[in-house]
């Protein structure tokens, strides 16, 4: 038996009714509505204004009806007839960074996973504790700008998509950086990088164990990062600097990949370590999350973020990947969801998946 998440009166309509997948018109929106009614549950998008015209183009993916909002803000006030129509949220990056991580944290209908994962995820300090505790390698960092000795990358807190983070190839090149807000240093990795796409079933009994349940492998991908992964076209970053031009990480897409497969033993164990920790921290975290790092030419796995829900990268595979392939037929993030919710229900164990 797992850790109880959420309360029987907050999880009743979803045991009572068929439950209804609710998310945001955006993000990995056609993946987890695909993958819902694979397994015949309901569908429901959270549109602010007119729901996106892209969903006409794809009738596997189109959810049942939409609730059209003026401002994400007023979804609270739709909290109690969500609730009762047996509505799980599924939330995704974008879902929390437009509505806040306290307004998402107060919503008073069930979420798939365990909502406390939002405070250790959205505090760089707090999430680096737990990798920390985790015992995961990491890039080093840097207490000031006098202790950096090589190459490193400077983040702002909470800066979205990378923006106006500050590359040094060395010591000298910290001359220009100009701060603007809180940041922290770290080591720039040199490597390659890869998004592992992991989903943790504490429902599970077989499989890769990681404390009550087990951990799946689903996918892989890399992020296409502008402008920075056209840098090179326009030259080294010194001639970029001298334009004005600034590198930035913005994500504008995702390509899959796959992992050289004597890596894949390091890579479940940095993901199994997180997963245990987790419980320990805040009672688990539930569901699908992504272990971001990078490759040294060591071959080290160096993680430089987790992402704690479905991450946009597992778009690529609404019928599977090279790995969920190998787990069952067909298999995307967004099915998965869908599968874990209704065994949760058959097994009358909802308090464990949904918080
Ligand atoms: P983050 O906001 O931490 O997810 O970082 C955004 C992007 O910056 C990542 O997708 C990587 O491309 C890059 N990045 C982050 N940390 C490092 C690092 N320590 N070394 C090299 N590149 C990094």
């Amino acid at each position: 038996m797992g850790i109880e998440l959420a309360s029987a009166s907050r999880v009743a309509a979803v045991k009572e009714r068929t439950p209804v997948i609710a998310t945001l018109c955006s993000h990995s929106s056609l993946q987890i509505f695909h993958g819902a009614r694979h397994e015949g549950l309901g569908t429901l998008g959270i549109a602010v204004g007119k729901p996106p015209r892209f969903y006409e183009a794809f009738p596997l993916a189109r959810p049942d009806r939409f609730l059209s909002l003026p401002k994400l803000a007023e979804l609270g006030r739709h909290a109690a007839t969500l609730q009762r129509e047996g509505a799980v949220i599924v939330p995704t990056g974008s879902f929390v960074e437009y509505l806040g991580p306290t307004a998402f944290n107060a919503l008073e209908v069930p979420v798939f996973g365990n909502r406390k994962v939002l405070g250790w995820e959205s505090d760089r300090e707090k999430e680096r504790e737990w990798l920390e505790q985790a015992q995961v390698p990491m890039p080093k960092k840097f207490a000031n700008l006098d202790a950096v000795d090589g190459p490193v990358i400077i983040k702002y807190y909470g800066a979205k998509g990378g923006k106006g983070f500050f590359l040094a190839k060395n010591p000298e090149e910290l001359a220009d950086f100009r701060p603007t807000g809180p940041y922290v240093i770290q080591e720039y990795v040199v490597g390659t990088r890869y998004y592992v796409h992991f989903f943790y079933s504490p429902l599970s009994e077989d499989g890769y164990r990681v404390r009550h349940g087990s951990i799946e492998l689903l996918g892989m991908d890399r992020r296409d990062e502008a402008n920075i992964d056209e840098l090179y076209k326009l030259g080294a970053q010194e001639g970029l600097r001298r334009a004005g031009i600034r590198p930035t990480f913005v994500v504008t897409g995702n390509v899959p990949v796959v992992l050289r497969e004597s890596l894949l033993p390091q890579v479940f164990d940095v993901a199994a370590r997180i997963v245990d920790t987790s419980v320990d921290l805040f009672g688990g975290m539930v569901g699908p999350f992504c272990v971001e790092g990078i490759v040294t030419e060591e071959l080290q796995f160096k993680v430089f973020e987790i992402s704690t829900r479905i991450v946009a990268g597992t778009n690529l595979f609404p019928s599977g990947s090279s790995y969920s392939d190998l787990v069952a037929p067909q298999l995307s993030t967004g099915r998965r969801i869908a599968l874990e919710l209704k065994r949760a229900r058959a097994e009358d164990r909802l308090g464990e998946v949904l918080s």
